[in-house]
């Protein structure tokens, strides 16, 4: 059984949702989950939107200075049809500012990890992990571009699904790269992912990309191992995958090693690509029609712009500078056009691979580190974390994180892949993958039930 059909049996009253949004108000003031919660929430299953996640009436920030105030007045369609599916929603969730960060340290309040406070929560998607980790009855509505769902579901242990590129409307998001951008689900078990799944996905006629596709699920038993990426994988993460891999074939998958082109070039390519989208997004943040304003203000065109760029944080500031030279005229060749090429390589690669089975991949090569210490990696440093997660996200492929192991206390993530459409086959394997390991979520911090 789904919690969500839990839930609803044990026909939760007022008293319920009261007790449930205090004791979450306490935990939020520790943990960072989230940037608002919806005090008004009284009935229905709860679900939290990540906050690039427009929200009819409710402030929605990106968890970025320069749209602070911003109350959009009208709902993202996923938003739209959560609530039509009787969903509750509960508030908006913390991330890296605009999407922009994989450790959750880019927002105006740092996210903490659920299992140890001292540790990162994983972004961009910080607070829809944390959220979800922290709340039995709740469903996060995440988005990632290029391992945002994946990387935060694997540090607070619970399950992220992204889903193929453009099944999922993303009208009502506040974009960071729109050929890369996907909104997705997290959950505790994937039995709760189906049904959200269902509610959410298709087109709505205000996204040209979001696409009326047959979605399958063909399972298959063959699970290939990319080598070139485990090697870049910490030792210890390289030991417990073994013994996850050996788990799998004695549940019956044959485990298969295969080679993707140009894996090194991946993270250059996406960022490049990612950059360039998203200093085009940001440059409609002048104080004009959106982005703060106040009164010290010049009056000259440059005088205007200086003080309201001054808005954005650093890694915003970063990609716009990055971001604009990549695509321009004297460099795009070499740069831009070269990164798109990557990508189609890539695809290229991986969709030969797909066709035959599986592909299984630790998510981060690193195990989750602590903050302190996620703070003094540069920003290049940052970037090259995201090795493993960029190769399906840059090329728009289906993909699920799902917790498999716990070093120390602190959970572990793998990522499943598979070919475009066949995003069901994803949460078959997780839900055949937690019936097996007996999976039971570890983190209860007691009250929020
Ligand atoms: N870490 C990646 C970045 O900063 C991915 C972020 C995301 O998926 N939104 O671009």
């Amino acid at each position: 059984m789904s919690s969500i059909e839990e839930f609803y049996s044990l026909e939760k009253d007022k008293e319920y949702y009261r007790d449930l949004l205090e004791e979450l108000g306490k935990v939020n003031e520790k943990l960072n989950a989230f940037n608002n919660i919806n005090e008004g929430l009284s009935s229905g299953f709860p679900f939290s939107a990540k906050d690039n996640l427009c929200v009819k009436g409710v402030e929605s920030t990106a968890s970025s200075k320069m749209l602070s105030g911003y109350v959009p007045p009208y709902n993202a369609t996923v938003v739209e049809r959560m609530l039509r599916n009787k969903f509750g929603f509960i508030g908006k969730t913390n991330m890296d500012e605009f999407g922009f960060g994989s450790f959750g340290l880019n927002s105006q309040k740092i996210a903490k990890n659920p299992f140890d406070e001292h540790y990162v929560a994983g972004g961009s998607s910080s607070g829809a992990a944390i959220a979800t980790a922290i709340l039995k009855y709740h469903v996060a509505i995440a988005e990632s571009t290029g391992g945002s769902i994946a990387t935060p579901a694997a540090f607070c242990g619970v399950v992220g699904f992204t889903p193929t590129y453009g099944t999922i409307s993303r009208h009502g998001l506040i974009d960071y790269s729109n050929s890369l951008d996907k909104i997705g689900i997290m959950a505790r078990s994937a039995k709760d992912i189906r049904p959200v799944f269902d509610a959410v996905k298709g087109p709505d006629g205000y996204d040209s990309t979001a696409v009326n596709a047959k979605l399958n699920s063909n399972n298959t038993k063959h699970i290939f191992v990319v080598d070139q990426l485990i090697e870049l994988v910490d030792k210890r993460i390289r030991a417990y995958f073994e013994a996850l891999l050996d788990k799998l074939s004695s549940m019956g998958y044959s485990i298969e090693h295969a080679k993707i082109e140009s894996t090194e070039a991946a993270v250059a390519s996406y960022y490049i690509i990612a950059m360039a989208e998203a200093s085009t997004n940001l440059a409609r943040y002048t104080g004009f029609k959106y982005g703060l304003k106040n009164d010290n203000f010049g009056e000259s065109y440059n005088e205007f712009f200086t003080e309201a760029r001054k808005y954005f944080g650093d890694e915003a500031k970063r990609r716009i500078i990055l971001g604009t030279f990549v695509r321009s005229a004297s460099v795009k060749e070499k740069y831009y056009y070269k990164a798109l090429k990557v990508r189609e390589v890539l695809s290229h690669s991986m969709h030969e691979i797909l066709e035959k089975g599986f592909i299984l991949l630790p998510v981060m090569p690193v195990l989750t580190p602590k903050i302190e210490d996620a703070k003094k990696l540069s920003p290049l440093e940052t970037y090259k974390m995201d090795a493993l997660t960029i190769p399906p996200n840059l090329c728009g492929l289906p993909h699920i994180s799902f917790p498999y192991a716990y070093d120390n206390g602190m959970p572990l993530g793998a990522q499943l892949i598979t070919s475009k459409f066949n995003d069901y086959a994803l949460i078959d394997f997780v839900e055949e993958w937690e019936e097996e390991f007996k999976y039971v979520f570890k983190y209860n911090i007691g009250a929020v039930q």
